[in-house]
């Protein structure tokens, strides 16, 4: 393992240590150590958000203590502002336009791309991953090169708007448990916390001691929830252990007019907190050089003694390093869900370079708060930054054929004009300093459908849509809420307007298709899906199987449900909608087993509880039968079928209010001749009579 002091020493020229260092300490030929690697990852952690950064915002004892034993940088920066991509670099040690994952959802990383885990692994290492929110779970890829990947958290509640996730106690709870169990073999262990992003709910004593700050509370929990993993590692027995502490991206906190993250790269997501541990290889110390998560792979590989995988673009933190490489960073979420323009930029020689049509020059050293932007006084330096950077509106393939060229362009012409051709559709009315109105508006909306008030929810994303045709999100939230008030068919008509304006992504067709389906319109569910055929995410997939099995074609549907338990074996809905078609085709015994196990993953799975009381009473197990409804209405009280089995049901076993009761919530959800078969049915019951 290479000394640091050395290393040190070689930066201020004694090329003698330095001879030495290089051909004794070689990582390569020392092969692999077996020593324990730790990656802790705090979501949404601001790089002033910790004790050891001296903000005073916040105490986080447990990681100042971490701090203090090991290398804190100060000028560190994530390559993205989201969680998926971000922690992507973190594993890989590739910027995201090489690892291809751009945004949260609709990207996943390729299985032959390798990552801390598959690399440890594949030289003996146990691994095991804990994450604590939806994000990250394992249908995006990052599950490979995992002995354990433990992404259960609670099930999905839209309303909410915000992910699932699991209290970060919990994580580490578990995470403690196989640490401890796998004592004695070199381990790799990543802990993902995600108790710091939105809502700030920190609970107490954090919520009395940071009430005016609760962001900040959430952070000081996140110490204590972190506590005992640090304590093994500090105060033994892992004295041993290599640590690496960051975050995925920081929270704007109203910066920049940005609330949360993600709109924006701005040093109040893009910067955060680093720290290196390892004991008797990093001296304690702070460190103001250039850091980037795509030198935590390289610096962990070096301290395991393991050789890194060709053409990675990080170097190792440990020791020196004489030039400042650039850091690449985007924040494409916008334009990949907003039809906004693309923003990515660079950092190099202490100045942030952001690419948008209206391109921003900061420099981070005296201006920290990226006040003063530099453009006008400084042109020529903001075209020579940005020259190789590759265009995120280009696929690999698409940047590999015209890099060449591009790189060409770029150095004759300069930026504006090198570009004009392919961006000339971004002009500064889509560049997001000019849409963050926008983004206002739809978190009013989101807070005025949750307090009830749907009209002015409605009324706000109508005209998001009328003055931004391009906002995929708000096309996704109006259809949302609608088919939340019981109107699929207003539902049906935005999704299908988002279509026909170009701003449909896979997600929006999806969701087209599945409320196409639930009003009975096949064909259209099928032309509106039936482009996405290839698709990895398993929600396509099993929308693809819901589509198929509606139509008929049972063996399509039972391979596609197969195809997205193939791609996330915990995704419930694919086990529910298996074992549906099975019940549905008679095969009771086959599709009990997939249903307990949807509801196993996901207990307010309404459809999956309406089924299994279908089995339930096909054996004549009335009682387990009647259970099984009642859970499914509990689930979603708009339930159909499940009320009118219910209804039936109860009225068979004499339980005469219990009926008039379901059946009273059944009649008005259903029209035509459903409905005057449930008049009768409760005319019946009403004079006292049977059906
Ligand atoms: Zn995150």
């Amino acid at each position: 393992m290479r000394d640091d002091w050395i290393a040190v020493a070689f930066s201020i020229g004694l090329t003698l240590f330095s001879l030495a260092c290089d051909s004794a300490e070689d990582p390569g030929a020392e092969g692999p150590n077996g020593r324990d690697v730790l990656i802790v990852t705090i979501d949404t952690w601001r790089h002033d958000a910790a004790g050891f950064s001296g903000s005073g915002k916040v105490a986080t004892p447990a990681l100042d203590r971490l701090a203090a034993a090991g290398r804190v940088f100060d000028f560190a920066h994530a390559h993205a502002v989201v969680t998926l991509p971000s922690h992507a670099s973190i594993l890989t040690g590739l910027f995201p336009y090489d690892h291809g994952i751009r945004d949260n959802a609709g990207y996943r990383l390729d299985a032959s791309t390798p990552t801390v885990a598959t690399i440890l692994q594949a030289q003996g290492w146990a691994t095991a991953a804990f994450v604590s929110a939806f994000p990250l779970d394992r249908r995006y890829g990052l599950a490979h090169g995992f002995d354990r990947y433990d992404d259960e958290y609670d099930g999905f509640a839209p309303q909410s708007f915000t992910p699932p996730e699991r209290p970060g106690a919990e994580t580490v709870r578990r995470a403690l448990e196989w640490w401890d169990a796998h004592r004695g073999e070199p381990r790799m262990m990543w802990v993902h916390l995600f108790t710091p992003h939105y809502p700030y709910d920190p609970g107490p004593p954090w919520d009395a001691d940071y009430a005016a700050a609760p962001y900040y509370g959430d952070v000081a929990r996140s110490d204590a929830e972190l506590t005992p993993l640090i304590e093994r590692v500090l105060d033994g027995p892992d004295v041993d252990t290599v640590v690496v502490l960051t975050s995925d991206h920081g929270e704007a906190l109203g910066e920049h007019g940005e609330q949360t993250h993600g709109l924006f790269a701005y040093e109040a997501t893009l910067k955060v907190p680093l720290v290196l541990y390892a004991k008797g290889a990093v001296k304690p110390s702070r460190d103001d050089r250039s850091a980037r998560h795509v030198d935590i792979l390289p610096t962990v590989l070096e301290l395991t003694g393991v050789a890194p995988p060709d053409g990675l673009p990080g170097k190792s933190l440990v020791g020196a390093w004489e030039d400042d490489p650039a850091s690449y960073f985007e924040a494409l979420s916008p334009w990949v869900n907003r039809g906004w323009a693309p923003l990515h930029g660079t950092i190099s020689a202490g100045h942030k370079a952001i690419r948008l049509p209206l391109a921003e020059l900061y420099d981070l050293r005296t201006d920290p708060g990226e006040i003063r932007n530099l453009l006008g006084e400084k042109s020529l330096d903001f075209r020579r930054f940005l020259v190789g950077v590759p265009d995120p509106t280009l696929s690999a393939a698409d940047r590999d054929a015209l890099d060449a060229e591009a790189i060409k362009q770029l150095g004759s012409l300069g930026y504006a004009t090198g570009n004009a051709s392919r961006r000339s559709v971004y002009g500064p009315e889509l560049d997001p300093k000019n849409l963050i109105l926008y983004d206002e508006l739809l978190a009013r909306a989101l807070r005025s459908f949750r307090d009830g008030d749907s009209d002015d929810s409605i009324a706000l994303l109508r005209r998001i849509i009328d003055e931004q045709p391009l906002m995929g999100l708000a096309y996704s939230h109006l259809a949302f809420f609608y088919s939340d008030l019981g109107r699929p068919d207003d539902a049906i008509r935005v999704l299908e307007r988002a279509v026909r304006n170009g701003a449909s992504n896979e997600s929006i067709r999806r969701k087209l298709a599945l409320a196409l389906v639930g009003v009975g319109r096949l064909d259209a569910a099928h032309r509106a899906i039936v482009a996405d055929t290839d698709s990895t995410d398993p929600e396509t997939q099993s929308a693809l199987g819901r589509v198929a099995s509606r139509q008929g074609r049972y063996d399509d549907a039972m391979a596609r449900f197969q195809r997205a338990l193939q791609l996330d074996p915990s995704f419930p809905t694919a086990s529910m909608d298996s074992g549906i078609l099975l019940m549905e085709r008679g095969q009771y015994d086959e599709a009990r087993p997939l249903l307990e196990r949807a509801l196993d993953q996901d207990p307010y799975l309404a459809e999956a509880w309406n089924a299994l009381g279908v089995i339930e009473s096909s054996h004549n197990r009335t009682r387990a039968a009647i259970e099984a409804w009642r859970k499914a209405v509990d689930a979603d009280p708009r339930m159909i079928d499940a009320l009118y089995n219910l209804g039936l049901m109860l009225g068979r076993t004499g339980d005469r209010e219990g009926a008039l009761a379901a059946l009273r919530r059944y009649a008005p959800l259903v029209q035509g001749e459903l409905r005057r078969e449930a008049d009768a049915m409760l005319r019946e019951l009403e004079s006292g009579g049977e059906y």
